[in-house]
């Protein structure tokens, strides 16, 4: 997974969110795309919540999000016999959200450096929070868990994706 390229929700959520949503009978046009996500995604809370929460991003949308993102971890939890408690599953959900939705480090925005006080120009101090990696740091203890939990939620968003593109065909 590399830092510049969209994720497969955002790019989900950028066709659903481009120009003008109007059917057009002759040509395919961004509302098909919207018609055949709503299809492939009914299948799959996860994804219709976690593009709610990324079209809508209300404090409603993220509770839904979140919830769907803990039954995913709670299921590895079973799954993978990783015996975590209520705390520690409430954090991999977290974070794994978070991570999902922007995997930019918060702190330095993604630039791995921090910026010389008073100048546009970035230092050669990496910034604390990534170590200069430009991505959200994840949770040490819990960095294995977060990983999977990530390529969980990465395999729904692409069987989502082939969805739509089976449905647009
Ligand atoms: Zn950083």
């Amino acid at each position: 997974m590399s830092d510049d390229r969209p994720s497969r929700l955002e790019r989900l959520a950028t066709a659903v969110a481009t120009s003008n949503l109007t059917l057009d009978l002759e040509r395919r046009t961004p509302i098909d795309h919207v018609i055949a996500l709503g299809m492939a995604s009914r299948s799959s809370s996860v994804t219709s919540d976690m593009l709610h929460l990324y079209l809508v991003g209300s404090p409603e949308a993220w509770h839904a999000a979140k919830s769907s993102v803990m039954s995913v971890v709670l299921d590895l939890n079973a799954k993978r016999r990783w015996g975590l408690d209520e705390r520690s599953l409430d954090k991999v959900a977290t974070d794994s959200l978070l991570m999902h939705l922007n995997p930019t480090c918060s702190h330095c925005k993604g630039r791995g450096y921090l910026v010389q006080p008073g100048t546009p120009s970035l230092s050669h101090k990496a910034c604390p929070h990534c170590k200069g990696d430009g991505r959200r740091p994840l949770n040490k203890k819990l960095r294995t868990q977060i990983a999977t939990t990530l390529s969980s939620l990465e395999r729904i968003d692409s069987l989502t994706e082939a969805a739509v593109s089976r449905i647009l065909r």
